[in-house]
C-alpha cells in the first residue's frame, strides 16, 4: 500500500521543524504522499510544496481546523484544498482571532497555580504568535521544570478540570466543512479516538458531518492505539467513509510516531486518497 502520511505540523503552527525540513523528514522516511495539515492555517503550504517538488515527493495541500462540537473541542482536517481560496483564507483568520487572548487567560490560571511567567514563556516557543497554543504553554512548562515532558504536562495541566485551562468557541461543523467543501478539498474527522464522546454522541457527529457533505475519517494515526484502528475500521466502513492515515507528526523529541512510520490502513477500506 501506497505510503501516504496526511497529517502533520509546522512551525507555522505548534509543529517544530520549518515545512521543507519536515519535506525532506517525510522523503528520507520513506512517504510518498505527504499533506502538511497546520493548525487553522495555511501558510506553511507554499513553501512545503515547493520543497516537495524538489524532492519529488507527491504532496497534497492541508490544513486541520479546530471546531467546537458538543461542547468540546473537534478537529477537521482538510485535505487537497487551494490554500489560495478567499472564503477559506477569511473563515481561518476567524479562528485564529482570539488565541492570545485566551493564551493571556491560561496564563492567569497557571499564575495562580504558582507558575509565573506563562505568557512571555509560552509565546517564545511559538515561531508564529497567532498560533499561540497549549503545545505552547506546555513546552513551557517542561522547561520551566513543572513536569519532565509535554505528555506529562497534558496529563495534568491545560486540560478540562485541570489548571490553565480555557474554554474555548471555536468554528462550528458546518463552517469547517463547509470551508474545506468550498476550496475543492475533502474533510476528514481527524483522531475521532480522542474526543471524550459517548459511542451515541460520535454517531451523531458523524451523521451530522456526513450530511455536510464530510466524506473522510483518520483510521491509523499517530493518535490512536493498535486497538482503536480496528475499532475506527469499523466506524469507517459501517458510516461508509473514506479512510485517512497521517502521524500527526509534531516534532522529533516529542511525537511518538514519525513521519510515514504508520502500519497500513486495515483491510477493506476505501482510501481518503484512492482517487488522486
Ligand atoms: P490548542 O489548539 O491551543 O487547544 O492546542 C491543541 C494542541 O495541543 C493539539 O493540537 C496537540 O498538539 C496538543 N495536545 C492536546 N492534548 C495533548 C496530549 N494529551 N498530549 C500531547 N499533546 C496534546
Ligand atoms: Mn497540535
Ligand atoms: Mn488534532
Ligand atoms: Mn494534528
Amino acid at each position: 500500500m501506497l505510503n501516504a502520511d496526511l497529517h502533520c505540523h509546522s512551525n507555522v503552527s505548534d509543529g517544530m521543524l520549518p515545512p521543507p525540513e519536515l519535506a525532506a523528514r517525510a522523503k528520507a522516511n520513506g512517504v510518498e504522499l505527504w499533506a502538511l495539515t497546520d493548525h487553522d492555517e495555511v501558510g506553511g503550504i507554499a513553501a512545503a510544496r515547493k520543497a516537495a517538488g524538489e524532492l519529488g515527493l507527491r504532496f497534497v495541500a492541508g490544513v486541520e481546523i479546530s471546531i467546537t462540537w458538543a461542547g468540546k473541542t473537534v478537529h477537521i482536517v482538510g485535505l487537497g484544498i487551494d490554500e489560495n481560496d478567499p472564503g477559506l483564507c477569511a473563515g481561518l483568520e476567524s479562528v485564529r482571532g482570539g488565541r492570545l487572548r485566551r493564551g493571556r487567560e491560561i496564563a492567569d490560571q497557571l499564575e495562580q497555580a504558582g507558575i509565573p511567567g506563562a505568557y512571555e514563556g509560552a509565546l517564545k516557543f511559538a515561531d508564529n504568535p497567532d498560533m499561540l497554543g497549549r503545545t505552547h504553554f506546555a513546552r513551557f512548562l517542561v522547561e520551566a521544570g513543572v513536569r519532565p515532558n509535554v505528555s506529562e504536562v497534558f496529563a495534568n495541566y491545560l486540560v478540562e478540570g485541570k489548571p490553565g485551562f480555557v474554554p474555548h468557541r471555536w468554528s462550528t461543523l458546518e463552517e469547517a466543512v463547509g470551508w474545506i467543501r468550498g476550496a475543492g478539498g475533502r474533510a476528514v474527522i481527524a483522531h475521532p479516538g480522542r474526543y471524550p464522546f459517548t459511542d451515541m454522541q460520535l454517531d451523531a457527529l458523524i451523521s451530522t458531518f456526513r450530511d455536510l457533505g464530510g466524506e473522510g475519517i483518520e483510521v491509523v494515526t499517530g493518535s490512536h492505539t493498535p486497538d482503536q484502528y480496528d475499532s475506527f475500521a469499523r466506524v469507517a466502513r459501517h458510516a461508509g467513509l473514506l479512510a485517512s492515515r497521517g502521524s500527526d507528526f509534531h516534532g522529533p523529541a516529542e511525537s511518538r510516531v514519525d513521519l510515514g512510520h504508520l502500519p497500513p490502513l486495515p483491510a477493506g477500506l476505501m482510501p481518503v486518497w484512492h482517487d488522486w
